[in-house]
């Protein structure tokens, strides 16, 4: 017995010794053919194929699309494990154009009950023949598996009991996170999103309880962020995006990837009219970098957009009933009345006041409301309260 136990011991450390120097090959190589862009950990980047294939679909544990063939792939990345050992597998659809060209990498399902972002994706790659494409489009889908499983905003990480984990606040994410939703998103950074992208858009809707116009989150400073958000039919551009730490866009933008937010109104359903003027957008963005061929459409010109750089929230001071005084994209007053609230009596027990003139780009659709519940988001121009991060995107 313990000479078979020896032997199994021996082989088991040949083995580990040779996976080991497979990946610092690996790594090397890597290593190499990033060292002309940036500075990154040698294990990032490159494509790395697991050999497994899951409903006729590879799967890959890093990817860079010039490995790809001219064509459509439907791959499935290995994201961080679950309890049950298995993988979290995120579906990625690759468009490599017969022709090379800009890198547009389309995100969607960062938070789970967002599905109008989904759909634009979806739709935009359905319109791609690679045959007339110059240049890759990388869509993913459902970057936060667990939260869509719950159509939630937050992933429900089970590590020290249930935190719910806010997927649009951990960028880049971190490999060796002491928790699974940062090293998903380290994975993903490292592995997928940045090596693949020259210009990236992350879609998402308001948050449950709410409704919004069509609008971005762009940091309009950006020329090339500027660019693409005013390539989109949309109502309203957000155009300061600098209290939000750890977005899918702001860290992209860190890292020299120009980035934007586009926002689809509600979430939880298909709003169809809002869809189409996102995808519209997002063709017209596609255009421009001729990576498809054809006319741009409807821009936000055409949409007489309104950008400006601040946003104003509405928060409640009391618990109750809430009655909105004003629709999305109206233009309000200083101190003209935006809502009222009653307790459980119909007494009434606040009436808010906009502190501001602009826009309501986001209002609330739960009629209740406990206090410090953001009521609407109005945006506005020149001078007005420096804010926090104001509005859960
Ligand atoms: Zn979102």
């Amino acid at each position: 017995m313990s000479d078979d136990h020896d032997l199994e011991r021996r082989a088991f450390l040949l083995a580990s010794l040779a996976t080991a120097g497979a990946s610092a090959a690996l790594a090397a190589n890597g290593g190499a053919a990033l060292a002309q862009q940036t500075p990154q950990p040698a294990s990032v980047g490159g494509s790395d194929f697991t050999g497994d294939v899951i409903d006729g679909r590879r799967v890959v544990r890093g990817l860079d699309v010039n490995d790809l063939e001219p064509g459509r792939h439907q791959l499935y990345f290995e994201g961080v494990q679950t309890v049950t050992g298995q993988h979290l597998y995120v579906s990625v659809t690759v468009v490599r154009g017969a022709l090379p060209g800009k890198r547009i990498l389309l995100t969607s399902g960062v938070h789970g009950d967002e599905m109008s972002s989904i759909r634009a994706v979806q739709l935009v790659v359905d319109q791609l023949d690679p045959a007339e494409m110059a240049g890759t489009v990388t869509a993913v889908f459902d970057i936060s598996g667990p939260a869509l499983d719950g159509m939630a905003r937050r992933w429900p990480n089970t590590g020290r009991g249930v935190d719910l984990i806010d997927m649009n606040r951990v960028w880049p994410g971190d490999e060796n996170a002491p928790e699974a939703p940062r090293r998903h998103a380290g994975l993903l950074f490292n592995r997928l999103l940045r090596p693949n992208a020259d210009l990236a858009i992350d879609f998402h809707t308001v948050s449950t309880g709410m409704d919004g116009t069509a609008f971005h989150f762009a940091d309009m400073t950006q020329p090339e962020v500027a660019e693409a958000a005013m390539l989109f039919p949309v109502d309203q551009i957000f155009a300061d995006t600098e209290p939000y730490a750890g977005t899918l866009m702001n860290e992209l933008v860190a890292v020299g990837i120009p980035a934007l937010t586009p926002e689809l109104g509600k979430p939880r359903v298909l709003d169809h009219a809002m869809i189409a003027r996102f995808v519209e957008g997002t063709m017209n963005v596609l255009k421009h970098h001729r990576v498809v061929p054809g006319p741009i459409g409807r821009t936000g010109h055409d949409a007489n957009v309104f950008v400006a750089r601040h946003g104003a929230p509405i928060i409640s001071t009391h618990g109750g009933l809430v009655e909105l005084q004003v629709e999305l994209r109206e233009k309000v007053a200083v101190g003209q009345v935006v809502a009222v609230q009653y307790d459980a009596f119909g007494d009434r027990v606040a009436e808010y006041l906009s502190p501001v003139a602009g826009e309501i780009m986001a209002r609330r659709t739960d009629a209740t409301a406990e206090p410090g519940t953001p009521l609407m988001l109005i945006l506005f121009d020149g001078d007005g309260p420096d804010e926090e991060e104001a509005f859960p995107e």
